[in-house]
């Protein structure tokens, strides 16, 4: 990504589990301290437990702007974060799926269950295709993502995807090194199509 594009806006994708040892929640609370300090608005699924709960209340503690986007019947069970005003409301999964991509300058994976990954792999998918061409920046804290990657690079080994395709998203150890990840990514445009198929 070049380095004078400005960064406004950054969706994570991350754990609702209430149950999670302390370190990711510590590792949240220095992702939300990164957004603050660039005036970065977080975008994310509007859930008020979890890390999702977590990230929201520090950026919410220093003033820090949060968009939630959460489908109508996760409202209707009362998951919806009280303390985020700008929260919208969506149809379901799959529109907020599309929303969170929709002018979002990057993603961000923080730990998480089947929601995360499922988020995850949907928009390196459409990164494969030419769809969705922003950085995706996976938070590895203390190794949580490595069958992912591993997963991923066994893809490339046995031809199930191209070499080209392990430069659609960065790995980094915590949170701290998440923005100057965004700022380094590769570039990714729509031409991604032409190679998209191996
Ligand atoms: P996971 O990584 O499996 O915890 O999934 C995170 C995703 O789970 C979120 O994007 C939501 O779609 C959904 N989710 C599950 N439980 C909750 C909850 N209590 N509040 C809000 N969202 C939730």
């Amino acid at each position: 990504m070049k380095s004078s594009v400005i960064i406004r806006q950054v969706c994570v994708y991350c754990a609702s589990s209430k149950k999670i040892d302390e370190r990711y929640l510590l590792d949240a609370d220095a992702l939300a301290e990164s957004f603050l300090a660039k005036d970065i608005t977080l975008v994310f699924g509007g859930g008020s437990v979890g890390l999702m709960g977590r990230l929201a209340d520090r950026m919410l503690a220093s003033g820090g702007r949060v968009i939630g986007i959460m489908p109508q019947f996760m409202k209707d069970v009362e998951w919806a974060h009280k303390g985020v005003n700008d929260i919208k409301f969506v149809k379901d999964m799959h529109e907020r799926k599309k929303r969170f991509l929709d002018g979002t300058d990057a993603l961000v994976a923080l730990p998480g269950g089947c929601g995360t990954l499922e988020e995850l792999l949907e928009a390196i998918t459409l990164k494969r295709l030419g769809l969705f061409v922003k950085p995706i920046i996976i938070v590895n804290l203390d190794g949580f993502y490595d069958p992912l990657i591993k997963m991923l690079e066994r893809c490339v080994e046995e031809r199930f995807m191209a070499p080209e395709h392990l430069k659609m998203w960065t790995i980094v150890s915590d949170s701290k090194e998440v923005l100057p990840a965004i700022y380094t990514a590769p570039e990714w445009d729509e031409g991604a199509i032409k190679f998209a198929a191996v």
